[in-house]
């Protein structure tokens, strides 16, 4: 039975002859099967179940012993940008799966996919049910460039091409054109990293990850050759990091290839770079200028795609074909550099350059969107104002993850500023700034108020029948899972 059922609306039971459901509250049996400690233990919900929303969870439980955390999910599957977001062929990465995993088995944690909050319950209501709210519902919207023709067929948002490869049923029917034999990434972050990888990458290499199989059969299909990855800053503000660098200069059947004249002023720059950045700028340095040993040189000359940065260059206009139908390229000015070392900014030298291309991603950040008009929303910055992970002028609400910083920090970075959050949270509980003294219903009224809205929340057990169904399908085709691709599909089999 799932947790929609278990009823108890502003602290009233709901007798309708489903005396098991309240044998289990007499009990105190959670709608997950979980113990629960008492009525009167402070019961804190987070929204989103990314590494955001199971770090801070993860922090409360081992901070108070009494805390009861319920986890909020908009789909039917947990984990956020672990699932839809890293690489498929970067699955060590997401062994952080298992801890958060661990935490969602703890007696005192609960798992409900398929609520949208700010859909199907406010934040609001939350905040009735709840001592205390987490915002950690991450960053699903991106930055467009602000160019004309950016809507054009062709064009995608790193967002939506990278769901596509990874099973974001909202991406399921991107279906990118690959026809064409040039594609240009925009912005050079890791994400765009990711994109070019998987672009270029052998089909024998994705075949063994948890790439969905539509996405690995245009792949296999696709005719592009030579991917430039455009930044309108220089070498030295290049904001990926030394791993994903060197997988790019490694990536089987590929070869580099640069601007040598990009790198002019760079190696006297070189010295007075702190040390990540001198390393992965040395490691450029080498790829674009030093004539390769005998075996790397035959290496690339027998490679049959190309990739390589584009310094200096902003977007101005995506080009259409003469049908106007599709892009035929994109315009870019040429920019020079202010200022020096991270922080140098680019300024138009007013030239252009355009560049023939059949395929643009635009891979310049991903931007937090408001789900709630109740929530204060910074919309320059995209997060909501937050001192230490306490939501400005909101007692009670909370955020963390890339909702409280912006869309950067790998999960490390978002684990260690979820931790903070949930420090903040303790010390609030604490020092009595936050009054936990007073009974709340917690998950038992929001599951009333759901079920009142025909909302059947995916339990993690149900979670954990998907998994098991994902990773068979995987299995017969030697993948590590096969991930099922609608929200439809999720649901049939969390409920069967
Ligand atoms: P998210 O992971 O986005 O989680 C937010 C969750 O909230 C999601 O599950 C979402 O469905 C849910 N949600 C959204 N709206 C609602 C709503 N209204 N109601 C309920 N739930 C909601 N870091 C690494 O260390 N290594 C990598 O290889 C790596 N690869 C990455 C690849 C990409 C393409 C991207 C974009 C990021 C990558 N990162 C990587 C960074 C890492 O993914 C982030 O640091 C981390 O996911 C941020 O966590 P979060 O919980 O804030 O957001
Ligand atoms: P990012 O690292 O912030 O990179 C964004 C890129 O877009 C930068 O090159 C930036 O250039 C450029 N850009 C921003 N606005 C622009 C504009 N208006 N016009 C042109 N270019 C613009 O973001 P991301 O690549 O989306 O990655 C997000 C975070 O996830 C990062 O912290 C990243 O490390 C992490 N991540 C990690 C991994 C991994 O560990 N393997 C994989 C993927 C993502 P400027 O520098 O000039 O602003």
């Amino acid at each position: 039975m799932g947790a929609h059922k278990l009823l108890f609306s502003e602290l009233k039971l709901w007798t309708s002859g489903r005396g098991g459901w309240i044998a289990r509250l007499h009990k105190g049996i959670g709608a997950c099967g979980k113990a629960s400690l008492s009525s009167c233990s402070p019961k804190v919900c987070i929204v989103g179940s990314g590494p955001a929303g199971f770090y801070t969870a993860q922090h409360l439980i081992k901070a108070r012993q009494d805390v009861e955390v319920d986890i909020y999910e908009r789909l039917p599957v947990p984990f956020g940008l672990v699932r839809f977001g890293v690489a498929p062929d970067h699955p060590e990465v997401k062994n952080v799966i298992n801890t958060f995993t661990q935490t969602a088995k703890h007696s005192r944690c609960s798992f409900y996919g398929n609520v949208n909050v700010g859909k199907n319950v406010s934040i609001t209501e939350l905040q009735q049910a709840y001592h205390a709210v987490v915002l950690s519902y991450g960053a699903e919207g991106n930055r467009s460039m602000g160019v004309p023709g950016e809507d054009l067929a062709g064009v995608y948002s790193a967002k939506d091409f990278v769901g596509w490869y990874n099973g974001l049923p909202s991406c399921r029917e991107l279906s990118p054109d690959l026809s064409c034999e040039t594609a240009v990434i925009l912005g050079q972050g890791n994400v765009a990293l990711d994109v070019a990888r998987i672009l270029l990458s052998p089909i024998d290499i994705l075949k063994k990850t948890d790439i969905t199989q539509p996405a690995l059969e245009a792949l296999a299909e696709s005719q592009v050759r030579r991917v430039l990855i455009v930044g309108r800053r220089g070498p030295i503000q290049i904001a990926c990091t030394i791993k994903e660098l060197r997988e790019m200069v490694n990536l089987p059947d590929t070869r580099p290839d640069m601007v040598a004249a990009d790198f002019d002023a760079v190696k006297e720059a070189l010295k007075d770079l702190p040390r990540p950045r001198k390393r992965l700028t040395e490691l450029m340095l080498k790829t674009a200028l030093e004539v390769p040993g005998e075996k790397e040189q035959e290496r690339r000359s027998k490679a049959s795609r190309t990739w390589g940065f584009r310094f200096f260059r902003s977007p101005v206009e995506v080009l259409a074909e003469p049908s106007h139908s599709r892009i035929a390229g994109i315009r870019l000015a040429i920019n020079k550099l202010e200022g020096s070392g991270e922080g140098a900014h680019a300024v138009l030298t007013g030239e252009v350059e355009d560049v023939s291309c059949g395929l643009v991603v635009s891979s310049i950040g991903y931007k937090s969107l408001p789900i709630d008009p109740s929530v204060p929303f910074d919309s320059r910055k995209a997060i909501v104002p937050n001192t230490m992970g306490r939501v400005k002028q909101a007692a009670g609400l909370y955020c963390s993850g890339w909702l409280k910083t912006g869309p950067t920090g790998v999960i490390a970075t978002t684990m260690n500023n979820s931790f903070d959050t949930a420090r903040s949270l303790v010390e609030d509980m604490d020092s009595g700034t936050l009054d936990v003294s007073a009974a709340k219903p917690g998950s038992q009224s929001i599951s009333a108020l759901l079920e009142k809205r025909g909302v059947k929340p995916v339990t993690f057990s149900d979670w954990e029948k998907i998994d098991n169904v994902e990773m068979k399908k995987g299995e017969s085709s030697g993948k590590p899972r096969e991930k099922l691709l609608t929200v439809e599909e999720m649901l049939h089999v969390a409920w069967t």
